[in-house]
Order: C-alpha cells, then sequence, then structure tokens
C-alpha cells in the first residue's frame, strides 16, 4: 500500500527524529545510533536528507503545522552550524503562519550558549531536557551519561537565551532507588522551576541492555508496590507545587500543556519525517524504515514500513485509547459521537467502570486514581 493519502491533506504536527547520540542509555529503544564524540560527519548530509523528505512531503500535504517536535536521538548533538542552516532552509519548506509550538529535545549535557541561540534566533520556543535522575549512582543504573549538573547548566544558558517554555524528562522506578531518593529528585525538579515535566514509570523494554541484565539477575526490579507509591508521590509532589496532572505520566503549569503531544492524544494528523519516524494521516498510519544508511540513500523518499489502513472500527479504538490517557478523560458528548449503539467497548467501559478502573462524571469518563496506576492496560482493553 502507498504511504501517502492521495489528497492534499492538511498536516496540524510534524515530528522530526535526529538518530544520533553519544551513547546508548541501556534502557532506551529509540531508534539512535552511538557516535564518538567529536565525529560530526553526518550530521550535514543527514540534515539535508531532512530537507529534502520535508520538500517531497510539500508536495502531497498542506505543511501549516501548528507544533514541530525534533526528539530523537539527541537532537543537540548537532552543532550550531547544522541548526543554523537546517532551520534557515526550513523557512521556505514550512508555513509558520499558524505555528504555536517549537520543540527541541535536548541532552543536557550537549547544550551550549553558541548552540542554545542559532536555536531560538530560529524559531524554537521550547525545550524538552532529558534529566532522568539528578542522582550518579540511579543515572549510572540506566547507563546514562550525564553529570547531573548538567541540567541546571542547560536550563541557565536556555533561559538566558530567552526560552521560558522548558520540560524536563523524569524516570522513577529506578533500580535502586528508594522513596527518600525520589523525593531528593522532585526537590531538584521543582528547584529548576520547569512549567513541564513528564516522569515515567522505568520501562523494560525488549531487546535492551537493562532488560537482557534483568534477566541475568543483574539488577533489581522495583516492585510493584513500590512503583505505585513513586507514582503516588510524584503526583502529590508535582500536584502541591501547581502543577496539572494532564495526561497519565505529564504534568504543566497552567497554560503550559505540550501541544504536540495534545495532538497525538486528540489523534489529529501528524507526518514524520526522519528515520524510524511515524505518520498518521486520515486513518493512514506509517513509518520510515529505522536504518540511517537507507535513510539517506532513499531521501527524498526513505523506504516506508508497517503502512496500514485503519478500518472506522480501528479508528474509534484508537481515538478512544488515546483520550482517555488524558485525565480529564472523554467528554460525554465526543463518546456518544465517536461509538454507535451496540459497539462493543460500550460494555467494556461499563465493566471497568464497575471494576473501579473508570468513572464516569457529570461530563466526562476517565481513569480513577486505582485506574491511573495500570492507565496502560486500562485504555489498551478498549483498542
Ligand atoms: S540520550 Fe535519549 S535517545 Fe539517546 S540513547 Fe539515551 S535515552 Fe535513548
Amino acid at each position: 500500500m502507498d504511504a501517502h493519502p492521495s489528497h492534499f491533506a492538511q498536516i496540524y504536527s510534524v515530528y522530526a527524529h535526529v538518530p544520533f547520540c553519544f551513547h546508548k542509555c541501556h534502557y532506551c529503544d529509540f531508534y539512535s545510533l552511538a557516535e564518538p564524540r567529536g565525529d560530526a560527519s553526518r550530521h550535514q548530509p543527514f540534515a539535508r536528507a531532512l530537507l529534502g523528505e520535508l520538500g517531497a512531503l510539500s508536495e502531497s500535504y498542506r505543511l501549516e503545522p501548528t507544533t514541530v517536535f525534533v526528539g530523537g536521538g539527541t537532537p543537540t548533538l548537532m552543532g550550531a552550524d547544522v541548526w543554523s542552516s537546517l532551520l534557515y532552509d526550513l523557512q521556505s519548506l514550512l508555513d509558520r503562519s499558524k505555528l504555536q509550538e517549537f520543540t527541541v529535545e535536548a541532552n543536557p549535557e550537549t547544550v551550549t550558549e553558541d548552540l542554545a541561540s542559532v536555536l531560538v534566533d530560529g524559531g524554537v520556543d521550547r525545550f524538552s531536557l532529558g534529566a532522568q535522575s539528578f542522582q550518579p549512582d540511579l543515572l549510572k543504573a540506566l547507563e546514562r551519561w550525564h553529570d547531573p549538573a548538567s541540567v541546571g547548566r542547560s536550563v541557565g544558558i536556555l533561559r538566558k537565551a530567552g526560552v521560558s517554555r522548558l520540560n524536563l524528562d523524569m524516570i522513577f522506578a529506578i533500580p535502586g532507588q528508594t522513596l527518600e531518593d525520589l523525593d531528593r529528585d522532585l526537590e531538584a525538579v521543582l528547584a529548576l522551576e520547569p512549567d513541564h515535566v513528564s516522569c515515567y514509570g522505568l520501562t523494560y523494554e525488549p531487546n535492551t541492555p537493562l532488560t537482557t541484565k534483568l534477566r541475568l539477575g543483574r539488577v533489581d526490579r522495583a516492585d510493584e508496590e513500590l512503583e505505585r507509591a513513586m507514582y503516588e508521590r510524584v503526583m502529590e509532589r508535582l500536584g502541591a507545587a501547581g502543577f496539572e496532572h494532564y495526561e497519565i505520566s505529564n504534568w504543566a503549569r497552567p497554560g503550559q500543556r505540550c501541544l504536540h503531544n495534545m495532538a497525538y492524544w486528540e489523534n489529529r494528523d501528524w507526518l514524520g519525517v526522519g528515520p524510524s519516524a511515524a505518520s498518521h494521516v486520515g486513518g493512514r498510519r506509517w513509518k520510515n524504515e529505522a536504518h540511517l544508511g537507507r535513510y539517506l540513500e532513499g531521501c527524498p523518499e526513505p523506504p516506508v514500513v508497517d503502512v496500514e489502513e485503519l478500518n472506522a472500527a480501528q479508528r474509534r479504538g484508537e481515538q478512544l485509547m488515546l483520550r482517555l490517557r488524558l485525565i480529564e478523560g472523554a467528554p460525554l458528548p465526543w463518546l456518544d459521537a465517536l461509538l454507535p449503539d451496540g459497539d462493543w467497548r460500550w460494555g467494556e467501559i461499563k465493566m471497568l467502570i464497575s471494576m473501579g478502573l473508570l468513572e464516569r462524571t457529570g461530563t466526562h469518563v476517565r481513569l480513577t486514581r486505582a485506574g491511573l496506576f495500570v492507565g496502560d492496560d486500562v485504555v489498551a482493553r478498549l483498542l
């Protein structure tokens, strides 16, 4: 099946995947290639390929995004010179008249004043920093290579460059982590005054070194009770500090939700560029192959895999599953319009309500507190 729908669809969000890291963290299953520091030989060719891919897509889609998100990988491993030409050329490819948010993910070790000013001058207005923990032994347990002090240093550089919108990515239930460790991490997060925090329980993804170590008995996985207590602590602490808990794993200051991720949860149309990036337009999904060499060879039309056209019932399931990730849940009129009478999901919703995992308020169906702890499993049952 051809990936691209024939109509000239409007695209709300664009994701670009940068597949370079200076080291592969042991828990990570994102597509990225560890390359020695200082080896930037593939960065410029990659940036040109990315622009080429976007240029080709602009023939089939109206690229007027409200959000752009550059993730990876480590986008900030590309130097200021590469970013400068990338952002300059992007101006002629993307209509920015509707752009509300332009996020770049950053590894704290890679943020410099030069790079920050190039990114901000080029229109980037939000950064997402991978902090994960502020304790060296816990970062070591993840084989995550950065000095915790570099997070504060990066925040300072970004603020000085004029950035006000900052997310910190955190992980809990790290092997060896105690509740007191988590308290210290949350204190460190709050001291940096981000306007958004993403906080995930550690997942053991297949085919990662961490999962191999678990199988070999070389790491102690946090037990379920401790993981629940940690999630509870994150909710309490961030809530008390004035953050709105708006998605299972995401918290924001009022008005500071990540609009790009909201587009995913609201199941809007987005295009992904770069190796391994996924796209979703009009119920059709596909992914670029996760292979940098073939990506560079194939651009401007890189190899695509997993092309899937969802039927109406699958689309309903997907929309419901995504919407229920939001803490406010699914509005009742939206739900009534989405699910026809007799759809099996009504029965499933009823059962999940009777189990205390979902609840019906006056206006919405949403996850309960108990449902939040197993949120991924609950929403998956409605797919
Ligand atoms: S820096 Fe991020 S993308 Fe790169 S290996 Fe670590 S977790 Fe994965």
